[in-house]
């Protein structure tokens, strides 16, 4: 399983399905991505191989910004409507996330008593509690910060906010994720490899900061959003 993300200056489509191509080895059993542009986001996603969700991906849909996923089922059936990426019921986030969140169903029980859940995953409890805190006014990045604390388990999690699209909003906890950059764009991803394609630059990320991916900006911030400096690595090619 894994996680790609390009935010640039150019069509994040096929950078995306070749980056989640280079984490098939990784194992999965549904893929999906979602791209985002002045229209919005859209989201295309498929139970089985990369192969399947290229071909309902729309070759028409033009966009500078999007995240990716593929999916080792821990909570619900590998299904389309379980793989990843998760929207919350406005629509407003999408969100992809590696790993397992151990008390989902407390969160889901104490916070979401009124949200009609879409999916059977841990994950969607992620986006739908983002949602609710954004609509009780926090930001994004507030409401993004606020649920990370209330998280139990392990994730790499990305996160796009449809009333901010200069950015991807980035997050671990005991599951791989690198940021990576470029000149006049940035990604994210589990494993260099899924995008030394577009950069070798890649700035390795620690437990529980939050990262603000833009295009021409990264920003990496504790749990107390203190700002960290962190210099990149060249990442080698050996496989
Ligand atoms: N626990 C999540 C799910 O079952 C994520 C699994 C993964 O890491 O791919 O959907």
């Amino acid at each position: 399983c894994g996680i790609v993300g390009f935010i640039g200056n150019n069509d994040s489509k096929e950078i995306l399905l070749k980056g989640l191509e280079k984490l098939e080895y990784r194992g999965y059993d549904s893929a999906g991505i979602a791209v985002m542009n002045e229209d919005g986001v859209q989201v295309f996603k498929e139970k089985g191989r990369i192969a399947d969700l290229r071909s309902i991906v729309e070759e028409d849909v033009l966009a500078n910004t999007g995240i990716g996923h593929t999916r080792w089922a821990t909570h619900g059936v590998p299904s389309t409507v379980n793989a990843h990426p998760h929207q919350s019921t406005t629509s407003r986030y999408t969100l992809v996330h590696n790993g397992v969140i151990e008390n989902y169903d407390l969160l889901k029980r104490e916070y979401l008593q009124g949200v009609a859940l879409e999916s059977d995953t841990d994950t969607e409890i992620i986006v739908q509690l983002i949602d609710l805190f954004a609509k009780e006014g926090l930001s994004t990045e507030e409401a993004f910060r606020k649920t990370l604390g209330l998280l139990k388990g392990s994730y790499a999690i990305a996160l796009l906010d449809e009333e901010n699209k200069e950015t991807i909003f980035v997050a671990k906890n005991k599951s791989p994720l690198l940021v990576g950059l470029g000149e006049d764009f940035n990604v994210v991803a589990s494993d260099a490899m899924a995008m030394l394609q577009v950069t070798n630059q890649y700035v390795e990320l620690m437990d529980k900061e939050i990262v603000i991916v833009q295009k021409d900006q990264v920003t990496i911030q504790n749990m107390n959003g203190e700002t960290i400096s962190r210099d990149p690595y060249t990442a080698e090619l050996d496989a």
